[in-house]
């Protein structure tokens, strides 16, 4: 017997449109590339990204056609996540910072026909413009004034000019809440990046998921300034739960540095943030180096990399800001668990709290986990065995956009994340190795097939392998061993350089470290788990 109630599709649009009606005149402010600060509200937000929805019918934009963005976190690009996605277009969110060769290949696969950029973007959008023949249109985000005269840029337009022309009047379309919403590429496992596409469904389930109290347990009461930038999992799905519970929003644009964050924060009393550890690192040293403190700021969310102990302490003993540490991944839209503790736990002393809070946190409901042995048998949830993590759910990829790396789940479902972890009988799980081959920075990752690869081209290199090496501001930074090739001589120095051009600056090795050999498996493949032990002692250079 089915049940009795009505179905309505799960659209994105309506958080919009429910923000709108409800908490019209909340304020969006952000900090513009242009330098300035800009504010608005849901209403208006809701206004112009209607306009971006008659302006893109009037190009005649097919519906699940890609729309690229290249932007910072701002209203503009706020606007575009309902204006693209409500009309059925799919919003594809490129991180500018990749190498213009990388980004160029990812806006190929994603056959976008538009590509909406901050102004700041422009130079690199004529080196990559040649290279993109599928864009029919390059829309920079900004005034038609600012738009300079001769960029040799094709088919380039103003986006105030673009939806200044195009009604606010629209009636956000209802259609299958599984068709696809946004793109979002991740480079965090073997091979080219590889496309991870939501839907309506799994982007309103994993917002209202992330909404829960024992989630990030937002309100309207709420002034949220979100760090994560709108290019990384759609900023932890912030722009959507932000507007279904109607708080005020703070976009940060570009500057993350300590100083512009923290003026934010003071200046429109932002309670709630979330960010990679790396803009923590960067803002605490701002806080120390000027003897600040925070007068709103109460909770943030950690995740992308591990939070380190001394930062939850340190936001909690000196400045009252509450951690909560989140883990999750692009393919899982990204949460898959958060660090709240449960009632039982709040007489605990701190010590026992502390080290609960510093697991990565326990599964949201609508995510299951298991953790399992090489056969995939499956580990017991006892916190102390660990084993290959793995995930299912409504709002975790099924398979990557295009097909590409074939079938991805397990015979129950299950999606291999690529880190190992244990659980305890509570799900507070804690990741205690990674098994994919890949080095986070910044929170942005590193390709290490990519690293050895260019490495592997240099005339004098035998095998080259690139690990991952602690980094206090970074989390981690790549190295490259090298095993040189007999009668060959060449220094670091000289492999180091001939990355150039090859990948972004921030990508290419701090060191590179020669060795007789690298220990290798059965099968001949290199032992990176081996390797790191090797280096465990090892100190960047400073
Ligand atoms: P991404 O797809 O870029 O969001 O990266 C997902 C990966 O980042 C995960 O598979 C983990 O390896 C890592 N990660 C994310 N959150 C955490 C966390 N809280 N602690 C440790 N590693 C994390």
């Amino acid at each position: 017997m089915l049940g009795l109630m009505q179905y309505h599709p799960l659209m994105i649009s309506s958080a919009i449109e429910f923000a709108a009606n409800y908490h019209g005149d909340t304020e969006i402010v952000s900090r513009r590339v242009e330098g300035d600060i800009h504010r608005t509200s849901y209403a208006e937000v809701n206004r112009r990204a209607k306009r971006i929805a008659n302006a893109l019918d009037a190009m005649q934009v097919a519906r699940s056609a890609r729309v690229g963005t290249l932007a910072w976190n701002g209203y503009r690009h706020f606007e575009l996540y309902y204006g693209v996605s409500g009309s059925g277009r799919v919003l594809h969110t490129v991180n500018p910072r990749l190498h213009p060769e990388q980004m160029a290949w990812i806006i190929n696969h994603a056959e976008d026909e538009l590509l909406c950029f901050d102004i700041t973007f422009l130079p690199l959008i004529k080196a990559i413009a040649g290279h993109c023949p599928g864009v029919k249109h390059w829309i920079a985000l900004c005034d038609a004034d600012k738009l300079p005269a001769d960029t040799g840029v094709a088919n380039l337009l103003s986006y105030e000019a673009w939806i200044g022309a195009a009604s606010d009047q629209y009636a956000w379309p209802v259609f299958d809440e599984n068709l696809a919403s946004s793109l979002c590429y991740t480079s965090g496992t073997t091979g080219n990046p590889k496309g991870v596409l939501y839907s309506h469904r799994s982007t309103m389930l994993h917002a209202m998921a992330a909404g829960s109290p024992d989630v990030m347990g937002l309100s309207s009461r709420d002034c949220v300034l979100p760090v994560v930038p709108m290019f990384h999992v759609n900023a932890w799905g912030l722009p959507y739960l932000m507007a279904m519970v109607g708080c005020k929003v703070v976009f940060p644009g570009a500057q993350l540095d300590g100083k512009s964050i923290y003026e934010l924060f003071e200046s429109e009393q932002v309670n709630f943030s979330a960010g990679v550890p790396t803009v923590w690192q960067m803002l605490i040293g701002y806080l120390e180096a000027n003897n600040l403190s925070l007068s709103t700021m109460k909770r943030t969310v950690i995740g992308g990399s591990a939070c380190p102990p001394a930062m939850m302490d340190t936001f909690r003993e000196k400045y009252g800001v509450t951690v909560f540490h989140a883990w999750g991944m692009t393919e899982m839209s990204p949460l898959g668990t958060y660090g709240t503790l449960k009632g039982k736990h709040e007489l605990a002393d701190w010590p026992t709290q502390r080290a609960l809070l510093l697991k990565q946190g326990r599964p949201v409901c609508g995510v299951d986990m298991k953790i399992v042995d090489p056969e995939g048998n499956a580990l017991p949830h006892d916190g102390k065995v660990s084993g290959d993590l793995m995930v299912r759910g409504s709002w975790i990829v099924k398979e990557y956009f295009k097909g590409e790396g074939g079938q991805i789940l397990d015979h129950e479902g299950y999606f291999s994340t690529g880190d190992v972890a244990n659980i305890d009988a509570d799900g507070f799980m804690q990741i205690t190795d990674r098994s994919k081959d890949v080095i986070k920075s910044g929170g942005e990752w590193i390709s290490s097939i990519d690293v050895e690869n260019i490495a592997m081209a240099h005339p004098a290199v035998a095998m080259a392998a690139c690990i991952g090496i602690r980094h206090a501001k970074w989390d981690e930074r790549p190295i490259l061993v090298v095993v040189k090739k007999p009668n060959t001589d060449v220094s670091a120095r000289e492999i180091l350089q001939f990355y150039d051009g090859k990948i972004a600056k921030w990508q290419v090795p701090d060191d590179v470290q020669f060795v007789d050999a690298i220990p290798l498996g059965a099968t001949g493949k290199m032992q990176k788990a081996k390797l790191r032990e090797m280096f465990v002692n090892y100190a960047l250079p400073q």
